[in-house]
Formats: structure tokens, C-alpha cells, sequence
């Protein structure tokens, strides 16, 4: 019998196995289809040392008028979706408030900060070296006002949290990505940031890695998870696996299976989308439209352009009028190219009302440890969460432990 099973191969799940197993676990990670193939597959791919601060849901008027009727395209919804998550949404307003923001910024911050360091004993160790660009991530700001206002906002940043960035102005900035047919009114910089090229395929190396050094990779549902008189078990394409002790790393999958334990976990649903495109020319740095709530990245597959956050059901279809107005924003700047055609993806960042993820054991289950509600930065964190789960388990208590736990927060 394992000593672990671990459910869900995205970022989170993968790099909890990889962690466990450097304790020297025995352990099985169980995913339905493969590894990195959900939102860790078609994420924007940038490990985010600049995301020192989560994302708050705004409190000016201005900003919550232009989300309600959707003149601004960070944020659509629907009327269904913003229904079924009124309590966490209302609780996430809650947590907004500029100060209790800056307590949960001041907790995150120290997550995002390590996140590249954390990484990169993986990436070296699977190889991976080849999908990674150490080049930052670019914000594209095309009203001078708002670029003076992000300008002040990198400089607190700095002060504040050590995140470094670089100031350029928008024609500045187009000699150096030749990508570019039009420059914006200017630039920040963040430097520190990294980015890949293929976040799927990083999710699966770390894997690879994961079984090389002995792991046991196996198919299976999660939702046949039940508490026995051992410890743990779960129905897989290998029959029935045990294990004394349970990771549960299903991203936003995770309440809905939680439900049958017990817990009522509030989780804001944060949908994005994704189209690749053959652009003509090659671009060298992912940047953020801030204006238009799109990030542009170079992948393996072509460009990628990524979308702000849908409030909906999880079950419910694609509608790509965010994308679609994204990429014809995006024009403006520089030639995207056709979209190459693939069945639409959808993802969703399993946000939790606070910001933070949970991190550490059931409130009302020994052996039963969360490990999900990683936002929008769950591509980043998950080796450093992982790293901070370890220390939970050894009975470890710190600022940060305490801060993510989810007896702190669910009871
Ligand atoms: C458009 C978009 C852009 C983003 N950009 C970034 C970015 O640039 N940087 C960043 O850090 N983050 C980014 N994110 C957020 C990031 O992608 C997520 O936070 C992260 O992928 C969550 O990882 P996870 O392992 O928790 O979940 P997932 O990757 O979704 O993994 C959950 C796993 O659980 C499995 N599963 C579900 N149900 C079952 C079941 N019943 N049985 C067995 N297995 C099951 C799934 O198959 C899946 O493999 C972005 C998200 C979106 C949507």
C-alpha cells in the first residue's frame, strides 16, 4: 500500500507527488486522462514573480459598472454563474477591501516571490530547460495617464515586495520587438517573471520525472475516492489503490468531490479561453494588454492568446465573443496571423475568495490534505505550495503555513 495518493496531475498535483516523494513517500498520483492536459495545459505560461498582490475584485463604481455591462473585456458573466457563486463572490468582495488585500498581499507576495527559485531544481532535473524564457513579462499600457499610474504602481511594487521591472516608452519599446506595427503609450517591464513555452508540456516533465524516480502514474476517478478503515482508496484503470494518506489537487474540480466529505467549499470560478495563431512574426516577450484584458505569449503551437476571467458555470459552453474581441484589440498592436484551427479550450482558475490557496489538512479528516485554489497563478506556485505542504505535514507552523491552512479558514 502507497503511502499517498495524490489526485489530479495538473501543476498542483504533479509537483505535490514530486515533493512528497523527495520525503521519501511511496506514492500514486491518479489523474482521469493524462498529466497537464486541464488548466495547467492552456494557461498563459508565465511563472509570475510579479503577481505579488492577487487579483482583487474592484470596489470603484467605474471599474464594477464597466464588468456589470461588460465594457471593459478583463471580465463577462452570466447571470447563472454569478448566481451560483453569490456567497463566494460576496465573500471575495469582502476580502477586496484595500486593507484586509494588502494583509493577503503581504502573505502571497512571499509565494510568488520564490516561485522561479522553486522551480527551477525541476525544470533542470526533467530537462525542461528548452521550454523556458527567463525574459519577464511585458504590460502593455495604451493611455499615457494609465501608464503613469502603473509607473507608480511598479515603483510601490518594488519598495514593497522586491519585484523588479524596467520603464520604457511605447516607441521605445517597439524597436525592441520588431513584432510590433504600433506602439503603445508605454511599457512596464516586469523582469523577473519567466515564461514557457509549452505549460503542458512542463506539467507532463515534471511527470516524467516523477515516475523515472519511481513513482506510479495510473488513470483513474477521483470521484470513487472512499474513506476505509486503512486510510484511503480509489477506484483506477489498475484496480483498486490504497493509500494511508490523500492529496486532494483537482484545481477547480476539488469542492464538487469535497461535497460527499463534508465540505461546502466557496470557490469563485474564474473561466478563460485560449486561440493560437500563426503569427508572422515572431513575437519575443509575452505582454498583458491591460486595456483589453488579453495576454499574448509565444508557445510551441503559435501565439497564444489568453482571456480575462468569465463568471459561469463550469458545465456550461464555449462562447468565444471575449477572445474574439481580444484578438481584434490585439490587431491594432501587430499582425496575430489566422487562427489555427483546434477545438476551442476552456479553463478555469479555481479562485478562492480570500486569494490564497489552501494548503494543508482537512479540518475534519486525518490524512486528508488540501491542496488546490490556486487562482490565477497556479502554473507558479505549484512547487512552492507543494514545498509549504511538506512542512504542514511535518507538523511544521510558521506565518505562511498558518495563513493557508484550511482549518484556519474553513471552520
Ligand atoms: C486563461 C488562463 C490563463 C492562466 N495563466 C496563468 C499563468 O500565466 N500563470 C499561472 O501561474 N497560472 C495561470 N493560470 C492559472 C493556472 O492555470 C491554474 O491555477 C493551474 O493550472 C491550476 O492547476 P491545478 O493543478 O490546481 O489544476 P488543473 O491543472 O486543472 O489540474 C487538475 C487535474 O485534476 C484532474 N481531475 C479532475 N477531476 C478528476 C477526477 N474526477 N478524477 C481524476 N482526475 C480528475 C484533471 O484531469 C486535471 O488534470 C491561468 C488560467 C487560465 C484559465
Amino acid at each position: 500500500m502507497a503511502e499517498f495518493l495524490v489526485l489530479g496531475a495538473g501543476m498542483v498535483g504533479v509537483s505535490s507527488a514530486l515533493a512528497l516523494q523527495a520525503q521519501g513517500h511511496t506514492v500514486t498520483l491518479v489523474d482521469r486522462t493524462g498529466a497537464g492536459l486541464e488548466t495547467s495545459y492552456g494557461n498563459a505560461g508565465i511563472i509570475q514573480v510579479e503577481a505579488a498582490e492577487p487579483y482583487a475584485l474592484p470596489r470603484e463604481f467605474s471599474k464594477l459598472f464597466n464588468y456589470l455591462f461588460e465594457v471593459s473585456n478583463d471580465v463577462t458573466w452570466r447571470l447563472n454563474g454569478v448566481l451560483n457563486m453569490a456567497p463566494a463572490l460576496w465573500s471575495y468582495l469582502r476580502h477586496s477591501a484595500p486593507q484586509k488585500h494588502a494583509q493577503i498581499s503581504k502573505i502571497y507576495s512571499q509565494l510568488t516571490f520564490r516561485s522561479t527559485a522553486d522551480h527551477e531544481e525541476l525544470i533542470r532535473d526533467s530537462l525542461s530547460e528548452d521550454l523556458i524564457q527567463r525574459d519577464g513579462l511585458a504590460m502593455f499600457y495604451r493611455e499615457s495617464d494609465e501608464f503613469e499610474k502603473a509607473t507608480q504602481k511598479a515603483e510601490f511594487l518594488r519598495q514593497e515586495y522586491g519585484v523588479t521591472s524596467r520603464i520604457v516608452d511605447g516607441k521605445a519599446y517597439q524597436q525592441e520587438e520588431s513584432a510590433l506595427k504600433a506602439a503603445p503609450a508605454g511599457v512596464v517591464h516586469f523582469t523577473q517573471s519567466w515564461s514557457c513555452s509549452s505549460p503542458g508540456g512542463l506539467t507532463q516533465a515534471y511527470c516524467e520525472l516523477f515516475v523515472e524516480r519511481g513513482g506510479s502514474f495510473v488513470s483513474g476517478d477521483a470521484n470513487t475516492l472512499q474513506h476505509t478503515v486503512n486510510g484511503w482508496s480509489v477506484l483506477t484503470s489498475d484496480g483498486e489503490r490504497e493509500a494511508e494518506q490523500v492529496v486532494i489537487a483537482l484545481g477547480p474540480w476539488s469542492p464538487e468531490l469535497l461535497k460527499r466529505f463534508g465540505y461546502q467549499i466557496p470557490m469563485v470560478y474564474k473561466r478563460g479561453y485560449h486561440g493560437h495563431f500563426a503569427m508572422p512574426t515572431h513575437l519575443n516577450r509575452p505582454f498583458l494588454d491591460t486595456a483589453n484584458g488579453v495576454l499574448a505569449a509565444p508557445m510551441k503551437q503559435g501565439l497564444r492568446i489568453t482571456t480575462g476571467a468569465a463568471l459561469v458555470p463550469m458545465d456550461s459552453p464555449a462562447e468565444t465573443s471575449q477572445l474574439v474581441r481580444g484578438v481584434n484589440a490585439l490587431n491594432q498592436l501587430m499582425d496575430v496571423g489566422k487562427q489555427i484551427e483546434e477545438p476551442q479550450w476552456i479553463g478555469t482558475r479555481p479562485c478562492m475568495p480570500d486569494m490564497l490557496p489552501l494548503v494543508g489538512e482537512a479540518p475534519n479528516h486525518k490524512g486528508l490534505w488540501f491542496h488546490f485554489g490556486h487562482g490565477h497563478q497556479g502554473f507558479t506556485l505549484g512547487p512552492t505550495t507543494s514545498a509549504l505542504l511538506m512542512q504542514a505535514m511535518n507538523g511544521e507552523f510558521n506565518e505562511l503555513i498558518t495563513a493557508l491552512s484550511p482549518r484556519e479558514r474553513l471552520l
